[in-house]
Parts: C-alpha cells; structure tokens; sequence
C-alpha cells in the first residue's frame, strides 16, 4: 500500500523530484489558469541587490514571501507574481571597481563612466540569473525570466550591443539592440522580474526629482559630513550608523602656547591628529572649573575634573560591550616630569585668549578666509592671526582635557561653532581623503595614514606633551570598511521643508497593514536633509 521510505531521508532528491514534477505538470501554469478570474492580491517585492549569488539569509526571507503569495492563491486570489532586481547603488559600483582594480572616483571617470555603467549592467545581469536559478531550486513560485536569456543579454551588452532575438516571460517575442531590451525587462509587455536599472524606474525618480525642484525644494549645499575618502562620497546619518565600531588611535595631548603669557599654554587633546593642521580655534565650557598647572618648564590650563578623575571609557556597539579605565591626566603628565596645580579658574576666564597654533608655518594657515576646496574662498583673517579660545556649552568633563580643538573644515559641530563666531574655515582634503595645496610636507597625502608622521612632526616642533593608544568607537565606511574622515561636501539636497506637507497626507492614506502609518510618521520625524548625491 506504501511505498518503501528511507531510514534516512534524501532531501536534496526529494526536492528535485518535487521540481520536476512541477516542471512536467506545469502546476505553477495550472495555479495561474485557476486563479485568473479571482480578486487581485499585489505583492510588492522589495528587491533584492543583483550583486553577488543569494545568501542563506536572502533565502529565509524569499520563503517567507513564497509563504505568503501561496496562501493567498490557495485563497483564490490572482497575484503578479513579480519578483524584484535592486541593480543600482554602491553596492554594485564596489563589487565593479574591485574587479576593474579601480581605486578611487577618478579612476572610475578615466575608465569612462559609460563603460562602467555598461560594466555595472553586465554584474546585474550575470547575478540576477544566478539568484534565479537559485530562486527555482529553492522551489520560488515567481513569473521568472529565463536566466539564459539573462546572460544572453548581458553577452550581446558587452559584444558591442549586438542585436538579439529574445523570447519574454510574457510569450512576447522581441529582436532589437541588447540595451534596448535590457532596458525595458519587468515592463508589463515583457514580464519578468522588475530592473530598477528600466527606463521607468529611471525616469520616475528624474519626474520626482522635477517636481522637488520646481517647488523649490532642491539646493546645493556645502555641510561638513562624514566622508569616505575611497568611495569618493559622503555618506548619510544612516549609513554612519551601520559603520561604527571600537577602533583603537593614536590620541594626542599637545601644547598651544598662550599668546602674552610666556611659558604658559593651552593643553589640548585629540583622537584625530590630521585635523589639527585644520585647526583654528580652541573651545572651553565657561562653566567648568579650569586649572592652572606647572609641569616641568610649561604651566598649563586644563580642566579640573579631567585632570584629576581616571577616566572610565564605556564603549557599546552591535553587541559589543568593553570598558576601560585610562589613567587621569595628572597620572599621564607625572610619568614625565613633577606636577603642580598652581591655581583654579572658571572657564570663562579663558574665553578671548589667543594662541600659537601647532602648523602656523603651512601656507593654509596663513591664507585670508583659510581654504575651501570648491572654489569659494571667504574673506577675512588668516587662520595663524585669528586663533581663539571660544565659548562652547558642549564641552565636557568626560572627555580630553577640556580644552578642544576646533577645525570648522573637519566636523559637522566645528563648522557650526565657527559659523557663529565668525572664525576663518580650513577644509584640508580633497575627495579622496588626501590633502590639498598648502599643508606642507603633507600636502598630497593621505589623512588616514599620516598619524605617525603628524606625531613626530608635533614632537619634532616641541608641541607634543604626551601621547596615548585610545580605544573609542569610530565610523567606517559600511560598503568598504575605510575609516571616515569629515569635510564640506558640494552635494545636492532636497530640503525637508516638504516633510510637515507629508506629514499632513499620511493620516489620508490606507495603510495595510495599519502599523504602516505610523512607520511612516517615524521615518519622516527623523529625518534631516535629504542628501541626493
Ligand atoms: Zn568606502
């Protein structure tokens, strides 16, 4: 009466079999003659990237929406059936440079965009077959293209745009140039999965963006933010985010001798030594108590707290938890030489001081308005004649030494800071995270691989107090793990005006499912400038 089972099960057979018989049956076919004349039911596939071969984890979730379509056909409904291909972002354009060996954003343009782009079309299509073919044997039910005919294309792309003869999901059957076809596949005469590379996508987003425009709504803008040097882009709050991690660097406690006061100094400390060659001016909280203190040959001011306290640093992130003590200041600054606390200070008291800056000697230093590398140059004082202590409410006990070093050029607080007290602006790197015109023996190189020779050249001058490894978290560049840096973009933005406008519309739409609502409340509430890049 049954049939004999194994004592161990062969799944992978199993599921062939299950294929084939779907295959030979033609049951998906026979599902969709079913349910024809039924109510609509429309899965909005979110795409998955064509980048590399599916995941176990893309495999999960394509069950789950197999799950999903299956019910409600089993329910009667008629579905699309329109499975997704994401085919544009970073993620495709990395993947290309790494097999170009193409390193930065002029490499990309001396290879020729043109080609590159037809080079990105090539990858999506070489993958969108592969996670078809792995979306069939995973037993998928989708209006699938023939992943043949998925590379067909690609070849004839890459042949000199060759004409081909293409038999669609639709039954259609279309001979034209290879970009042609490729670039209407998902559209409703072909079938298939959807490209966001097609024409409609494309044009969609230009129609969109026209809109933003004729309101008024889009603008240049020239914020500092955070940067990867090697991808050659800035990169959005979100991004940042997916980026952190505990980095150790070389942190630096260096002097700035206090203009008027022989032998007296400020003493400042920074994690990122590259950008004191950017620095401008120097921040203290008028309300922390300061001191005055002599270490061998220098009197110096520091704040009370973070001189005296060991500092507990708590570090968190994707699950990671460490904690490290470091030593207090006093503790750092004894291990060379005798300290003294001579007097207290409220921070106040320090505001107006000028001082000698680390890298007064650069020419950028030296520049009227400082150095700005779009073209714009402000008017007014060099950076080395306008040095400046600064009132800032931010500045805290937790951290350094209480004096911070301000480099309007090097960070998004920074630049608001010199904003409002008029202070000129050093952005030292272009593009590529390396240094522009006017930065001395550093001019041309990297900022993330020049820490050692910044420290030897403070040493070297006499400004160098102590140094110290300082574990922090720090962001890096999620597509391609580089560490980020900070400076002025000249990017294009959709100003947020728009979002209170929304904001009005959303209670009018139908969510499905209702909790859609207040998704969308959330991710427009939190949302700053829209960076276009
Ligand atoms: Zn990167």
């Amino acid at each position: 009466m049954y049939r004999p089972v194994l004592r161990v099960p062969d799944f992978p057979t199993l599921e062939r079999e299950v294929l084939r018989f779907w295959e030979e049956n033609r049951i998906f076919d026979k599902l969709r003659e079913q349910t024809a004349n039924g109510s609509p039911w429309s899965f909005l596939d979110g795409p998955i990237t064509a980048n590399n071969p599916m995941g176990v984890h893309h495999a999960w979730g394509r069950s789950l929406k197999d799950m999903y379509q299956r019910y409600h056909a089993m329910n009667g409904h008629a579905l699309r059936y329109q499975n997704g291909f994401d085919c544009q972002g970073l993620w495709v354009e990395v993947e290309v440079e790494k097999s170009l060996g193409l390193q930065t954003k002029r490499d990309i343009r001396h290879y020729g965009i043109e080609k590159f782009v037809r080079t990105c079309k090539e990858r999506v299509l070489t993958y969108a077959a592969r996670q078809t073919e792995q979306s069939i044997r995973l037993g998928y039910w989708c209006d699938w293209d023939d992943p043949k005919l998925l590379l067909a294309l690609r070849d004839a792309l890459a042949d000199g745009d060759r004409v081909v003869t293409a038999k669609l999901p639709s039954g259609r059957t279309e001979t034209a140039r290879a970009s042609e076809i490729i670039r209407k596949l998902g559209s409703p005469e072909y079938g298939g999965s959807y490209f966001t590379f097609s024409d409609e996508n494309n044009y969609t987003i230009w129609a969109f963006l026209k809109k933003c425009h004729n309101q008024g709504f889009i603008y240049r803008g020239h914020d500092v933010m955070p940067w990867c040097g090697r991808c050659g882009t800035g990169l959005s709050q979100m991004e940042v985010a997916e980026g952190r991690r505990i980095t150790t660097h070389m942190s630096v406690f260096v002097r700035f001798p206090v203009k008027g006061q022989e032998g007296t100094a400020l003493l400042v400390w920074t994690t990122t030594p590259w950008t004191l060659m950017a620095n401008v001016a120097v921040a203290v909280n008028p309300d922390m108590t300061y001191l005055k203190i002599r270490h061998g040959d220098w009197m110096y001011y520091v704040a009370k707290t973070n001189f005296e306290r060991n500092r507990i640093q708590e570090l968190q992130v994707e699950g990671k938890h460490e904690t490290h003590t470091l030593p207090s200041i006093r503790a750092i600054l004894k291990g060379t030489g005798s300290v003294e606390v001579l007097e207290e200070l409220p921070g106040r008291d320090l505001l107006g001081l000028t001082y000698e800056g680390p890298f007064d000697e650069f020419p950028a230093q030296n520049l009227p308005g400082g150095v700005f590398p779009y073209g714009v140059t402000g008017l007014g004082r060099a950076s080395a004649e306008s040095h400046l202590v600064v009132a800032w409410s931010q500045v805290s006990e937790a951290e350094g030494t209480g004096l911070v070093h301000i480099a309007p050029g090097c960070g998004a607080e920074d630049q608001q800071l010199g904003k409002e007290n008029d202070i000129p602006f050093i952005a030292p790197l272009d593009e590529s995270a390396n240094f522009l015109q006017g930065f001395g023996q550093f001019t041309g190189r990297n900022a993330n691989a020049v820490a050692d020779d910044v420290v030897a050249a403070l040493k070297a001058s006499g400004r160098l107090v102590a140094r110290e490894r300082y574990p922090h978290v720090y962001p890096h560049c999620w597509r391609c793990k580089e560490e980020l840096v900070f400076r002025p973009v000249d990017e294009w933005f959709i100003r947020m005006d728009w979002r209170d406008r929304i904001r009005r519309l959303v209670p009018t739409i139908k969510w499905i499912p209702p909790e859609g609502e207040s998704r969308e409340q959330d991710w427009l509430r939190n949302m700053g400038a829209w960076m276009i890049a």
